[in-house]
């Protein structure tokens, strides 16, 4: 693994969490919130997986080019 990996895994679950964080708020407000402000939050919440997407494209892209993954070796370690 190179620090350039680092970064972009760091970058993509910050994303995760960014965007799993819109999400719940999303779920949670939905009965809640006026039509007009659920359809913003709704596009945050776009916006914010799109985000994700593409910090998971650059980390794929990284690692494919790179061959920095990181070890795919059985996961128990990584198992949560
Ligand atoms: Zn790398």
């Amino acid at each position: 693994m190179c620090d350039e990996f680092d970064k972009l895994m760091l970058a993509y679950q910050q994303a995760v969490i960014k965007h799993t964080e819109t999400l719940v708020l999303l779920e949670g407000f939905r009965t809640k919130l006026s039509k007009q402000d659920y359809d913003r939050l709704e596009q945050v919440v776009e916006q914010n997986r799109l985000a994700l997407e593409e910090a998971r494209r650059n980390l794929e892209e990284h690692a494919a080019s790179h061959g920095c993954l990181p070890s795919t070796e059985p996961s128990d370690a990584a198992t949560t």
